[in-house]
Parts: structure tokens; sequence; C-alpha cells
């Protein structure tokens, strides 16, 4: 790869349509098929469920609705806590959110990226117990009700002592699955490990419809819940309208599907090209002082959805230099998200110490990732 040959802007993350999405889309407008009923639908389902080795999968509008919907089946409340990690995506956080409950946060260990499971469990010991078979947070009085680890740019985060904890403190683990679709942890498709897991279809992601999201799980019983709370909880009758209680117009129409069906077959082709990507990043990098390219933990095997370069000093202002510098140049890098826990809306929520967390917002830059660099 060399940069001067590069067209630039070179974006962050741009989608690939290189496969059958224009026929499967034609295919919706010409027989009519274009919203939330079709078989493109029900396939992508069928198609999600088998790439990644959940019993079932069930479409969303998008990831963060699929995983507010997963929240509330775990039995999430208005009033609840929800342990998430600081450094996330708004979304995680906002998902409890919508439902009435409290983000509380989560430092992160530098080796994953995502929640560290060692030091949520020492905090645990210290601040909550488990009364009648809940979590109950003994500072706050409120019931935890569960953890939300994400998968960090797609690196998976370590999911067998995280299980021991949820284990231990009678935890639902739900998984924000977002950002590894073709993640693996010890051989198993992230985000089957919980009880459910929540995926994005988003323009940035690895794999997009536009917008759209779903939901994983092994669980028929949630499966058919989760399906029934996303389409306005009818209940199943050729012409009549009967709902059983407060759905959620979420259901991901037949359009969407079709996109994601064309592009889930070109998934393999995708991580392929993503990991020779991050290869090519990983040797460049070694050559250079004061920064250092972030790999697969032990033990999983990423999707590169977001290469990620840590500087080596915790510095905003040199790392804000480098982003305006790489910018400028025409190379769409960004800085990681302001941690959750000093966003206007959640500067109050309880928090452990942050101070990895705080530590890698100020190193953490994301360099462009879309699989199709590696043509060049
Ligand atoms: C993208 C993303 C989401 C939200 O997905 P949408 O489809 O945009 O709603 C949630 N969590 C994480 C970690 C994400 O990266």
């Amino acid at each position: 790869m060399c940069l001067s040959d590069v067209e630039r802007p070179v974006p962050l993350h741009k989608p690939t349509f290189e496969g059958n999405e224009w026929d499967y889309v034609k295919e919706c407008i010409d027989t009519e098929w274009v919203s939330s009923v079709g078989s493109y639908v029900d396939r992508f389902e069928e198609d999600l469920a088998e790439y990644t080795g959940a019993r079932r999968a069930v479409v969303a509008v998008n990831g963060t609705a699929a995983l507010q919907v997963c929240l509330r089946l775990v039995g999430v409340e208005h009033g609840d806590e929800v342990l998430v990690p600081a450094l996330t995506f708004v979304a995680t956080a906002n998902a409890a959110s919508y439902l009435g409950a409290i983000p509380h946060f989560v430092d992160s260990e530098e080796r994953t990226l995502g929640l560290d499971p060692e030091k949520l469990g020492a905090y645990l010991d210290d601040t909550a117990e488990v009364r009648d078979g809940t979590c109950v947070n003994t500072q706050t009085g409120r019931p935890i009700r569960a953890v939300v680890p994400i998968h960090a740019y797609g690196h998976p985060v370590d999911l067998d002592p995280l299980q021991e904890v949820c284990d231990e403190y009678q935890l639902a683990l739900v998984e924000d699955a977002a950002e590894s679709l073709g993640s693996l942890y010890k051989g198993e498709h992230t985000g089957t490990r919980g009880r459910c897991a929540s995926l994005s279809f988003n323009g940035n992601k690895t794999i997009t419809t536009g917008g759209g999201g779903a939901i994983l799980t092994d669980d028929e019983e949630l499966a058919d819940a989760a399906k029934h709370l996303t389409t306005v909880a009818k209940k199943d009758h050729e012409w009549e309208y009967v709902h059983d209680r407060v759905g959620y117009n979420y259901r991901m129409p037949n359009l969407n599907a079709a996109l994601g069906c064309a592009q889930l077959e070109q998934l393999p082709d995708f991580l392929e090209r993503k990991r020779a990507l991050a290869e090519r990043y990983r040797q460049a990098f070694a050559e250079v002082d004061g920064v250092s390219f972030v790999e697969e933990p032990d033990s999983a095997w990423s999707n590169y959805w977001l290469n990620v370069l840590l500087l080596d000093r915790a510095d905003l202002e040199r790392r804000d230099a480098v982003l305006k510098v790489t910018n400028d140049a025409g190379f769409g890098t960004r800085p990681t998200w302001q941690l959750l826990s000093s966003l206007p809306m959640y500067e109050d929520c309880p928090r452990m110490d942050l101070s990895t967390a705080e530590q890698l917002e100020a190193r953490l830059i994301n360099i462009p990732s879309t699989p199709s660099l590696v043509d060049t």
C-alpha cells in the first residue's frame, strides 16, 4: 500500500456493494414486497442464525432498538441499574435509558478495549450483594439487572470471566455485538454467549442494510417474544387487528433485509480483506515510535471492523494534533467516543473508577478500515 496512490479523502469506513444488492432490492420493488413482511426478512433471519450459530435471529429497525428489546426481555425495568462500559457508543446506555433504567459505568481493559471483568468482579464485591436472587446495589438500593459488554471495534471482550461474574451476581449477560459480526471468542461467534445479543447493520458497520439490527438468542421463547414485541404485539390472524400489549413498530422492512441478504453473502470476503488490511497496518506501525497497532486479543478472532492505534501517552492535545494532521491530509481518522460517564445526561450516573477508560479515551485513534483499501 503506497499512501500517495490512494484516492483521497479516504473515509474511515464506507459500505461495499459488490454482490446481489441491486437484484434483490429490485425484486422487492417488482413484487411490491417492500415493507415489514416479505421473503427477504425471513431469509435474512435464517441466514443470520446459520452464520452466527445462534438458534434464532430476529431482525429489527436498528441495533439500538434491538438492544432495547433484549434488555426488556431479560427483565430490565424502570429504576433498575444496567452495567455498561463507559467506553462505548452512546446507544448502549441509551437502550437502557429508554426503559427507564440507569446506566452504571464500568471500566475497560487495554487488552480487549472492552469491559474489564476482573475489575468489575472486585467492584461488585464491595458495592453489591445478592438478595433473594436479585443483585442489589448496596449504595443506591436499586436492583442491578444486567451487564452489557461490547466487543469494541470488533475485538471480543473476555467472556469467560465475565460470565463467572454474571453467575455469581445473578446478572443477565446481554452482548452488544453491534460491531462484531464475524468476530469469534474461543471459536464461537460473539453474541451467542449471553442470554441474547444485538447486532447493527448501520451504514458504517461491517455489513449494512442502510439501517438495521438483529437480536440473537438460543432461547426460543425469548425469540418468539422478541418477534412479537417488535411487530406491535399483533396476534397472528389473517385480517383482525388484535394486540395484547404495548408493542413496538421495530421490524426491519423487506427492502433493507434484501440488502442484508446480499451483504451477508459477501461477509467472508469482507472479513478476509479486513484482516489483510489489519496485517498491513500491523507491519507498517511496528516500525513507528510512539504508537502501537491493536491486535486481536488471545483466544479471539477479530473482524477488525475499525482498526485501532494507541498512542503511547494519554495526552488529549497530542491525540487531537494527530487527528488534525491526518484529516488535513485526507485520511479519515477518528477519536474514540467521549466517555459516556461525562456526557451531560449521564454525568450523575453511578460508576466505578474509570482510569483505564480515561487513558484509552486520550490514546485511541481509529484509522481507515474499508475492506477495498487492500486492493489499492
Ligand atoms: C452501532 C452501534 C450501536 C447501534 O446500532 P444502530 O444500528 O446504529 O442503532 C450500538 N452499540 C454499539 C457499540 C455500536 O457500535
